[in-house]
C-alpha cells in the first residue's frame, strides 16, 4: 500500500516538474472558478429541494386546516339534526310542537353562522317547520336527492347531499340530513341542515394560494361542492376522472403529490385529505413555478454574483498567471545574463592573467603564482626551482627582420616554453621582454637544469635563421635556480639567483644554461 502510494506521489511529482508553474497556475485558476460555480450551483439545487419540500409541509397542513374545519362545520350542522330527530320523534309534529320547533330552528341558525337554513319535512315531503319567519305553504322536497335516500335507507347515518342551490335563497348550499322515524321505526320524514357554501368560500379565501393555486371540497363520489377560484361550471362537477381523484383521492386518505393539470397543462404540487367524519375530501393545489419563484430570484441574483466574481477572478488570475510568466521570463533572462557576465568574467580573469602576444602567463600571473608557490615550499619544505630565458641578441633580429617577425619568432620560443610544463604547479611566463621565466614546483636545480636544458636545445633546433648571432640560428640562454626556501628567504632571492645564472650563462657565450651554484664558483659547469 505504501509502496503504491510513494510510486503516485513519485508520479505526481514527476508529473507536476513536467508541467510549467504558469500552466499549473492556470489550472489552479479555473479549478478555483469552477469549483466556486460547481458550488452556487450544488447550493442552489439544494435551496429548491428545501423549498418543494417545505412547501409540501405547509400545503399539508393547509389541507389538514380546511378538512378539520369542514369537518368542524359539517359536525356542528349534524350535532343540531340529531337533537332534532330525537325532538321530532319524542314530541311528534303536533301544532304546538311544530310551534315550539319552529322557534327551536330559529334559534340553532342563530347560533351557527355557517347554518343558512333548518328544515323538518314530513313523510311525504311536506314542508313541517323551518328557520324562515313563515313557513311557504304548499312547499314538497319529496323529489330532493336526500329526501329519496333517506325514504329508501334505513340507517341512522347523516347524509350529505349533492350542492344545490336553495329554493328559499337562491345560493349553492350543502345539504346535510337525516331520517326521522316513527315509532314503528317507519319512515316519518327528514330533518336537514344547510350549510351555506359562502361559509367555505370565505375561509379558501383566507389562504394564500396564488395566482394558480386550488382549492377543492368534494364529495367522496368525486362531486365538487366548492372551488377556490370558483368558476361558473366548479359546483356540481363530476371530477372522478381527474388523475388526482382516480388516481389518489379515492385511493388514499392523504397524500402529497406532484400532478400536471390537463386543463391548463401547469404543474402544481395537490394535498388532498379525507374529511375524518364524513365523506368528503378537500384538495389543495399550489402551482410549482408560483413554489419556486422566490427560489428562481434568490437563484437569478446569485448567479450574476456568482459570475461576476467568476469573472473578476478569472481575470485577476490571468493577470497573476501573466505576471508568472513575466517574472519568470525575467529570471531565465537573469540568468543568461548571469552566466554571461561569468562567462566573461572568467575571459577577463584569463586575460587579466595571461600575456597578449605568446599566451603565456603574463608578469602579474607570474608573480602571484611565485608568492604561492614560495609559500608553499616554506609550508611544505619542498624544492622550488625557477629557468629564467632571455632570447641571445634579439635586439639585432628585430634590427634584422623587423619587429613583426621579432613578434613572431617571441611567439615560436614561447610555444616551445610553454610545452615545458609538465606538472599541473608548473608555470611558463613571460617576464619581461623576449625574457621568460618557468616556475617549477617540488623541483630541485638538477631538475630544473634538464627542461631548461631541453627547452634550449628544442629551440636551437627551431632553427629559425639570425644572423645577428653566431650560430646563425635564434638561440636563448638560461640561468636555473632552485633551493628549499626558509622563512626568512623572498621570492625575489630567487629571481636574482636565477638571474645571475642567467648572466652568467650570457656571459659565457650565450646559447647555454647556467646553474646558479656553478655561478658562484669561478668557473661554472655549463651544460650545453
Ligand atoms: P642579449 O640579450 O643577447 O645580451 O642581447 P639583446 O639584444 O637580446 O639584449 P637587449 O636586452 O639589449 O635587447 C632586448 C631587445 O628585445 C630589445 C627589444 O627591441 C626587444 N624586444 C623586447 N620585447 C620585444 C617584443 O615584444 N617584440 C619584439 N619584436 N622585440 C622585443
Ligand atoms: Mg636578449
Ligand atoms: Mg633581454
Amino acid at each position: 500500500m505504501s509502496g503504491l502510494l510513494d510510486t503516485l506521489t513519485r508520479q505526481v511529482g514527476l508529473a507536476t516538474k513536467r508541467i510549467s508553474i504558469t500552466t499549473l497556475a492556470l489550472i489552479f485558476v479555473i479549478l478555483v472558478c469552477l469549483s466556486l460555480a460547481f458550488i452556487d450551483g450544488w447550493r442552489s439545487w439544494t435551496a429548491r429541494d428545501i423549498q418543494l419540500r417545505e412547501m409540501a409541509i405547509s400545503t399539508s397542513n393547509m389541507t389538514r386546516a380546511m378538512a378539520q374545519h369542514a369537518d368542524d362545520m359539517i359536525k356542528a350542522a349534524d350535532t343540531t339534526l340529531v337533537g332534532l330527530v330525537e325532538r321530532v320523534q319524542t314530541d311528534g309534529t303536533g301544532p304546538a310542537a311544530r310551534q315550539r320547533l319552529h322557534l327551536l330552528l330559529l334559534q340553532r341558525v342563530d347560533e351557527l353562522p355557517q347554518l343558512q337554513g333548518l328544515f323538518i319535512y314530513d313523510e311525504t315531503g311536506r314542508w313541517l317547520a323551518n328557520a324562515l319567519p313563515a313557513t311557504p305553504a304548499n312547499m314538497n322536497n319529496s323529489d330532493q336527492d336526500y329526501f329519496i335516500y333517506h325514504r329508501t335507507h334505513f340507517d341512522s347515518t347523516p347524509y350529505i347531499g349533492l350542492p344545490i342551490r336553495s329554493r328559499s335563497t337562491g345560493t349553492w348550499i350543502i345539504t346535510v340530513s337525516r331520517r326521522i322515524n316513527h315509532a314503528d321505526g317507519s319512515f316519518a320524514g327528514v330533518a336537514l341542515a344547510t350549510v351555506s357554501m359562502d361559509y367555505f368560500n370565505k375561509f379558501y379565501d383566507s389562504f394564500d394560494i396564488g395566482r394558480h393555486g386550488a382549492i377543492v371540497l368534494g364529495l367522496n363520489n368525486g362531486v365538487m361542492l366548492t372551488r377556490r377560484p370558483l368558476l361558473t361550471d366548479s359546483v356540481g362537477k363530476d371530477m372522478a376522472n381527474t388523475v388526482l381523484f382516480r388516481e389518489n383521492v379515492s385511493k388514499r386518505p392523504t397524500g402529497t403529490i406532484f400532478i400536471v393539470s390537463a386543463q391548463d397543462g401547469v404543474k402544481r404540487l395537490n394535498s388532498f385529505r379525507h374529511l375524518e367524519h364524513y365523506p368528503l375530501f378537500v384538495a389543495t393545489a399550489l402551482s410549482k413555478d408560483e413554489i419556486l419563484a422566490d427560489w428562481l430570484v434568490d437563484t437569478y441574483v446569485h448567479s450574476v454574483g456568482t459570475a461576476i466574481l467568476l469573472i473578476v477572478l478569472g481575470l485577476l488570475g490571468f493577470y497573476l498567471v501573466g505576471q508568472i510568466k513575466q517574472r519568470l521570463n525575467a529570471e531565465a533572462e537573469l540568468i543568461r545574463t548571469r552566466d554571461a557576465l561569468e562567462g566573461l568574467n572568467q575571459t577577463l580573469e584569463r586575460l587579466s592573467l595571461q600575456d597578449g602576444l605568446t599566451g603565456l602567463a603574463n608578469r602579474r600571473h607570474f608573480d602571484l603564482a611565485l608568492d604561492k608557490e614560495f609559500s608553499r615550499a616554506i609550508r611544505d619544505a619542498s624544492s622550488l626551482a625557477l629557468i629564467m630565458i632571455d632570447v641571445d641578441c634579439f635586439k639585432q633580429y628585430n634590427d634584422l627582420y623587423g619587429h613583426a617577425a621579432g613578434d613572431e619568432c617571441l611567439r615560436e620560443i614561447s610555444r616551445i616554453v610553454k610545452n615545458s610544463q609538465n606538472r599541473p604547479g608548473d608555470l611558463a611566463a613571460r617576464y619581461g621582454g623576449e625574457e621568460l621565466g618557468v616556475l617549477l614546483p617540488g623541483t630541485d636545480v638538477r631538475g630544473a637544469m634538464a627542461i631548461a636544458e631541453k627547452i634550449r636545445t628544442e629551440i636551437h633546433n627551431l632553427r629559425i635563421e639570425h644572423a645577428g648571432n653566431s650560430v646563425g640560428v635564434v638561440t636563448v640562454s638560461a640561468g636555473v635556480d632552485a633551493l628549499i626556501p626558509q622563512d626568512l628567504d623572498k621570492p625575489i632571492g630567487l629571481i636574482k639567483a636565477a638571474d645571475k645564472a642567467l648572466y652568467a650563462a650570457k656571459s659565457g657565450g650565450r646559447d647555454r644554461v647556467c646553474e646558479t651554484a656553478s655561478f658562484d664558483s669561478l668557473n661554472p659547469p655549463v651544460v650545453q
